[in-house]
């Protein structure tokens, strides 16, 4: 066992590329660090340890990853540098190969704070690759953590089963696995002991929560409900045939789940769903936001589309395009494929040109714009809850109501964390936000 001591005011630098679960599990790294006696490295000052936790959903994430990665380096010369995540796990090899670069983390390594300290200690030549195959990624623990200085993020379960044809996640974050309800709760608990006031359901495929422990997502989130402390939870995104009816009538119920679902639909065409061996129809989809709308008209429902897949004729690109015009959603999320090694798609032919896939993100952009802007004008005069942010900006602090719609005022600091019940306005002078009176 390597004597604490040693590492007493060691300076510990942390980058995050990706999604915010990437982020919420560098803060766990950072956490357990900080305990065996490392402190944050402050602006201007030279890191002793530098950890990159990478992103690999695209082409262009593993180019931010290598910029990212050179530029850690350069900024603390001499630093240990430990590079995890899923370019991590996919490309190990790629990573060691820059210059600088320490120790490079499998997925089932990524926690183990004691090896990175024991790598850290010997500092061995060259760089170390510590790999881990898919079948033995298997550890997992539920943790909450504090995002800024707001939203807490619940992450509860890691891991995909589905292998949808254009997707690495499975491969870089292993099989589909979560600790049991009770494990969960407990740790909702302790962040309402550390004043949470809104948790973020985080996971891989959250829908899939139960799978090794024999319960369903729908237990959790009833468990979850009871929690004391906690005012308000939001799903950060479920796969459409895995958001069961029930948990969209508990929502409608429930005090303390919002009025918010961020779905991924990823193509209105049933053939481009095939190709992507997506596992619902167009159809259910439709479903899903007529019965959420028909409980909860004032629900955000955000939606993941990918435009420019292999296979997506124009024909399919029209048909999606459709189908998203007539569905009363209130936001697109849009992404441009791009091809991923070792994934079923790339068997597929009739590729999307470059030009041809700017040109459809464009279209689904603008008619993103116009189901936002039509949401929030139809929530003027209407009275919500706000969570007040705590970044300034021009003088003005932003928040987001229960169901979303992201609200600016004149920065007050008393305001940071505290829901204050307010009537929306008109929209701010950017357009992005609506103003507030409060009440
Ligand atoms: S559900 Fe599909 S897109 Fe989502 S992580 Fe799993 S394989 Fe990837």
């Amino acid at each position: 066992m390597i004597d604490n001591a040693i590492f007493e005011g060691r300076k510990v630098a942390f980058q995050t590329l990706g999604c915010k679960l990437n982020f919420a599990e560098t803060s766990i790294i950072g956490r357990r660090l900080l305990e065996r006696g490392f402190r944050e490295v402050k602006n201007g000052e030279s890191a002793d340890v530098c950890v990159i936790n990478t992103c690999s959903v695209t082409e262009v994430a593993d180019r931010k990853d290598r910029q990212a990665i050179k530029q850690m380096i350069s900024k603390h010369p001499g630093a240990f540098v430990v590079v995890v995540g899923c370019y991590a796990q996919l490309k190990p090899s790629d990573i060691a190969s820059i210059e600088g670069v320490d120790l490079v983390l499998g997925m089932q390594h990524k926690y183990d704070v004691d090896n990175i300290i024991e790598q850290i200690a010997k500092r061995a030549e060259g760089p170390k690759i510590l790999r881990s195959e898919r079948d033995d990624i298997d550890s997992f623990a539920p943790f909450c953590t504090q995002g800024g200085r707001t939203r807490f993020f619940l992450k509860v379960q890691d891991g995909c089963d589905y292998f949808c044809s254009y997707c690495t996640v499975p491969i870089a974050r292993g099989k589909s696995r979560n600790a049991s309800v009770a494990e969960t709760v407990a740790q909702a608990r302790l962040a309402a002991a550390e004043g949470a006031k809104e948790i973020v359901i985080a996971g891989v495929n959250i829908g899939d929560f139960g799978k090794t422990t024999g319960e369903t997502f729908f237990d959790l989130v009833k468990e979850l409900d009871k929690v004391d402390g906690v005012e308000r939870y939001r799903i950060s995104s479920i796969e459409p045939n895995l958001l069961v009816d029930e948990i969209i009538e508990f929502t409608a119920k429930s005090k303390k789940f919002v009025p918010h679902f961020h779905i991924p639909l990823q193509s209105g065409s049933n053939d481009v769903l095939e190709l992507m061996k997506r596992r619902y129809k167009r159809e259910l989809f439709a479903e899903k936001v007529s019965k959420i709308k028909s409980l909860m008209p004032d629900a955000f429902i955000g939606v993941d589309v990918i435009v420019g897949t292999n296979g997506e004729t124009k024909e399919f690109f029209e048909d999606t395009s459709a189908f998203l015009k007539n569905l009363d959603v209130s936001q697109l999320h849009v992404f441009s494929y791009s091809e991923r090694p070792n994934t079923q798609a790339l068997m597929i032919g009739n590729r999307v040109s470059v030009a041809e896939k700017r040109l459809r993100s464009e279209r689904l952009h603008e008619l993103s714009e116009q189901k936002r802007v039509g949401f929030y004008e139809s929530q003027i005069g209407t009275e919500h809850v706000v969570l007040w942010e705590d970044k300034k900006k021009g003088g003005v602090m932003h928040g987001f109501t229960e169901n979303y719609v992201r609200v600016e005022t004149a920065y007050r600091k008393e305001l940071v964390n505290e829901l204050t019940k307010v009537e929306l306005q008109g929209f701010s002078a950017d357009g992005m936000s609506l103003e507030v009176k409060i009440l």
